[in-house]
């Protein structure tokens, strides 16, 4: 066993239990950070979510990566820089041969488990970086890239996005082709940050169950990225898991009402993160969290406690049972409750769902049993239709 150090009050039965779960997270930006060569994701880092001592220390047993560029980088361009990404992923793994190994099925993450090796997984976030080119898609799963989130903040042209103005009624004609494509390839389709009426459309279209990778409950906090109860009772009728986000701004609706109360404080985080880091990415979400938590001292913003992740863990169980939820952090992504600064704290949740009186059998589920057995059921659906995944 490795050598655990994670912060204090877990109990040695929920420490034992989280070490030997396979723990998944569906969602991690860490990329954003590799495309620095200088990054080593072998040491630990003062800054940011996600290296490998940490994730050791939080037993993580399988991360996707996420292969993400903004939405208004399109055409060649974006399956250029998707590719670029994929690659620095898979540089990371070949660095790290005693640490870490590519996965692309939910038997190799089981195999890595017992190899004691960390399993790395890719995940497009984003439609446009296919460029509206199945040829692209298959390119992407021949890399290792396991599912695709069908847009991100803004509309691609055949999918509406959650948070910009409907323009194509959910799923084009061509999007459903996209959806039958990921289907025959073995790729899990990801409906987060997708407007409603396309995950219902993805719903009517997938022959296989669904997952939103990083959402979290809109019932707790009424964000657009968060699905509402409905939704999760209707992605859980398909076998599909919700991983929820640990993201203050989707966890807490206290934190957004302060956020829209106060516009201004939320555009001086804007112009001071840029004129301290340009348009690099991996800076600003650094710089992000050090203003927000800046803010958050001077009493600006209300402080996020970590617990808030366990109430839509909760919440999403009292919906649609524990075999449909899941873990999707959005570490180095996003901007993280106090007590979850990082990867290594994620045996806390373990502690609490005991805490709270949960079977270790649905512990397990939540922690990447769930996700292990989408993936399993995506893959025979691809087998099913005569891909391979
Ligand atoms: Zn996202």
């Amino acid at each position: 066993m490795l050598a655990v150090k994670t912060s204090d009050g877990i109990s040695p039965k929920a420490r034992a239990l989280h070490f030997r779960s396979i723990v998944v997270d569906t969602h991690d930006d860490t990329t954003q950070r590799m495309l620095d060569p200088k990054f080593d994701l072998g040491v630990r880092h003062a800054d940011g979510n996600v290296d490998i001592p940490r994730m050791r220390e939080g037993g993580l047993g399988a991360i996707f990566f996420s292969i993400w560029i903004p939405g208004t980088i399109t055409g060649p361009a974006a399956v250029q820089k998707a590719l670029e990404q994929i690659s620095a992923v898979r540089r990371q793994v070949a660095d790290h041969p005693r640490d870490l190994v590519l996965a692309t099925t939910a038997a190799d993450v089981r195999s890595a488990f017992v190899a004691h090796k960390i399993a790395v997984l890719m995940g497009v976030e984003g439609g446009h970086m296919m460029n509206g080119d199945l040829e692209a898609l298959r390119n992407f799963a021949a890399l290792g890239v396991r599912y695709m989130t069908l847009t991100h903040m803004l509309n691609v042209p055949w999918a509406d996005a959650s948070t910009d103005t409907p323009a194509h009624n959910g799923l084009t004609d061509f999007g459903r082709q996209v959806i039958r494509e990921m289907n025959r390839l073995g790729m899990i389709v990801d409906i987060s940050h997708v407007a409603d009426k396309t995950f219902y459309d993805v719903l009517a279209t997938s022959e296989a169950p669904v997952i939103a990778s990083h959402s979290s409950c809109r019932a707790l906090c009424n964000a657009p990225r968060n699905m509402t109860d409905q939704m999760i009772r209707d992605l859980a009728a398909k076998g599909g898991v919700i991983q929820i986000n640990y993201h203050i701004g989707f966890l807490s609706q206290e934190f957004r009402d302060a956020e829209k109360a106060n516009p201004q404080l939320e555009k001086d985080i804007d112009v001071e993160m840029k004129k301290r880091c340009g348009e690099v990415e991996a800076c600003q979400l650094l710089e992000k969290e050090r203003l927000i938590r800046e803010l958050v001292r001077q009493g600006k913003l209300p402080r996020v406690n970590w617990t808030r992740i366990i109430d839509h863990i909760d919440h999403a169980v009292k919906i649609a049972g524990a075999d449909h939820v899941g873990l999707g952090s959005d570490f180095d992504g996003a901007n993280m409750p106090y007590g979850m600064d990082d990867a290594s704290h994620v045996p806390q949740i373990t502690n609490a769902l005991l805490e709270k009186g949960y079977s270790e059998s649905d512990i397990q589920k939540i922690l990447g049993g769930n996700t292990l057995r989408v993936m399993e059921q995506v893959e025979a659906a691809a087998k099913r239709l005569g891909g391979h995944p």
